[in-house]
């Protein structure tokens, strides 16, 4: 495979992202007066060392201190193993979703963590399952920016593993955005930054598929071969969304919503 690290941009006040590839993920650095702190660290310890190397580039002299990781798939988590001597945070389900041989975090938490970094702190913070069931968002507030992991992405749909819970999504995304001002930079795990506007839309499409899922299990049907034209997504993720909802309320054992029409309502 092919690793590679494109430059780091700013999309705020010294906050920066680069992308990594192969996986074309992004790698934020927020720089404060006296810690820096990375989103994110690629696919590889190789890679999480390039990241490190570059990253320290970019902070003015200001030493980094922190690490976030948003969630354990690979491409986000992998390059850990560069940052061991650095304080390292995550979700408490980090560790156990992680591949083996993943390091640990030195600081794990439920439901949320700050970090200060001088003259700015970064709030980090679980808001309920979606991508997987430990996603965590790092926000920002004084620089009016929040990394989203997977929660969001740009380059591609939202990707629905067989780990994600497309059901508690949306209401996952609500509550970020509920704390978000209205003119927030987001930063998505993978695609260029968006603004709230943007978020919105892709939540409503989430909304419209999670939609699409109920009423196919309340037939009794599948997600394959459900996709139209007029779905908001391609074929191939709406459709694994919509099946991977559907699965998760085969296990729950939701029960079957009966359709009614209302003129023949009782
Ligand atoms: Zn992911």
């Amino acid at each position: 495979m092919e690793y590679s690290l494109g430059p780091f941009v700013p999309v705020a006040d010294r906050v920066l992202v680069a992308v990594a590839e192969p996986e074309g993920v992004n790698v934020g650095v927020v720089v404060g007066s006296s810690g820096a702190l990375l989103v994110d660290t690629g696919s590889s310890p190789d890679q999480g060392r390039a990241i490190r190397a570059a990253a320290e580039g970019v902070t003015g002299g200001v030493p980094l201190t922190h690490v976030v990781v948003t969630h354990a798939h690979d491409d986000h988590v992998g390059g850990l193993a560069a940052f061991g001597d650095l304080v390292t945070l995550g979700h408490e389900h980090l560790g156990r979703a992680c591949a083996e041989g993943t390091p640990a975090v030195s600081r794990a938490f439920a439901m949320a963590s700050a970090v200060n970094l001088g003259d700015c702190h970064v709030e980090l913070a679980h808001f309920g399952r979606g991508h997987t069931d430990h996603d965590v968002v790092a926000v920002v507030p004084g620089r009016k920016v929040a990394f989203l992991g997977d929660l969001m992405e740009t380059s591609a749909e939202p990707s629905a593993g067989p780990d994600s819970w497309p059901g508690e999504w949306g209401a996952s995304l609500d509550w970020v955005a509920g704390m978000l001002p209205r003119d927030c930079v987001i930063v998505p795990g993978h695609g260029p930054a968006l603004d709230m506007d943007g978020a919105g839309t892709q939540r409503g499409e989430m909304q419209w598929l999670h939609e699409r899922a109920q009423s196919l299990y309340d037939a009794g049907k599948g997600a394959a071969g459900a996709w139209a034209s007029d779905w908001p997504w391609p074929q191939e993720p709406a459709e694994r969304f919509v099946a991977q909802a559907i699965l998760r309320m085969r296990e729950a054992g939701r029960p079957r919503r009966r359709p009614t029409l209302p003129l023949l309502g009782s």
